[in-house]
């Protein structure tokens, strides 16, 4: 897959176009259609990652502001039970969040055998909005990337399949967005000044993701970056990876109990 970076790439986001949908020979009428096969799909699939009890899927997503995050929640996992995914929001952290490791309060929310969990936003942030605002200093930023990869093999090793989805939209893209936050009824409650002061530092934030990908896009736990200033695209992509991934690991039910087929309900 084109989009995946590979383990010591270097990623230079000025070369990947959030724009392009060079995957997809379809019009977007077509790619809709696709995303309800891949849904349901999904649905299949999740029942038997439930049923099988044995991998834990992680996925990660990270954006820069308006980038699209909730949208791929919905769009990608309709359909699926909702007992068998659970979504991590990770926000500002707490004082007792603060005063203990940064991937304390990540490790409790990683998921267990047969669960699907979705980080939106995640432990990156300890590499992205930390280190852009300079909440700690850079020997301590620094280290986190090895502390990163070091902690997600873990996860691997012990039976986790982890994919992380940078959504890459373009700066006016974002402006676009922030515009229709601004002006359309309905989406004014997700405007918020803070995402105005944000958008000035889009180059820092930037240069951090750069840094961030290639420093942690490794073989066991891949970065995907997934062209994003149009939805549909965007939701394709991920549910088509995400699908592929889950069938690869060529999952099966459980062994009924003995003798099922003579056992007489009576
Ligand atoms: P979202 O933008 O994900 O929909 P919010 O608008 O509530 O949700 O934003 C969450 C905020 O929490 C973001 O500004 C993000 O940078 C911040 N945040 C998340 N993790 C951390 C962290 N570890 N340190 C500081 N800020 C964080």
């Amino acid at each position: 897959m084109k989009y995946k970076i590979k383990q010591g790439d270097k990623v230079d986001l000025n070369k990947w176009d959030p724009n392009e949908i060079s995957e997809w020979s379809g019009d977007k009428k077509k790619a809709k259609e696709k995303l309800l096969e891949l849904n349901k799909k999904l649905e299949q699939l999740q029942e038997l990652l439930y049923a099988q009890h044995k991998h834990k899927i992680l996925i990660i997503l990270q954006a820069m502001d308006t980038g699209g995050k909730d949208g791929v929640v919905r769009a990608v996992f309709e359909g699926v039970n909702p007992s068998g995914v659970r979504v991590a929001s990770f926000k500002v952290p707490t004082q007792d969040e603060i005063d203990h490791d940064y991937l304390w309060r990540i490790h409790k929310y990683t998921p267990g055998s047969g669960e699907i969990v979705i980080f939106n936003r995640s432990h990156y942030e300890d590499v992205l909005v930390v280190r852009v605002h300079q909440l700690v200093s850079k020997d301590v930023w620094e280290k986190r990337y090895e502390h990163i990869n070091a902690f997600e093999k873990m996860l691997t090793d012990e039976g986790t399949l982890i994919l992380k989805f940078f959504l890459h939209i373009s700066n006016e893209e974002q402006k676009e967005r922030l515009l229709e936050r601004q002006t359309i009824p309905e989406k004014q409650w997700k405007f918020s000044n803070g995402d105005l002061n944000e958008r000035k530092l889009w180059s820092e934030y930037q240069a951090a993701y750069e840094d961030a990908l290639q420093k942690t896009s490794t073989d066991c736990s891949p970065w995907y970056v997934i062209p994003s200033n149009r939805n549909w695209y965007r939701n394709l992509m991920i549910a088509t990876i995400l699908v592929k991934a889950l069938e690869s690991l060529k999952m099966e039910y459980p062994k009924p109990i003995d003798g099922i087929e003579k056992i007489v309900i009576q």
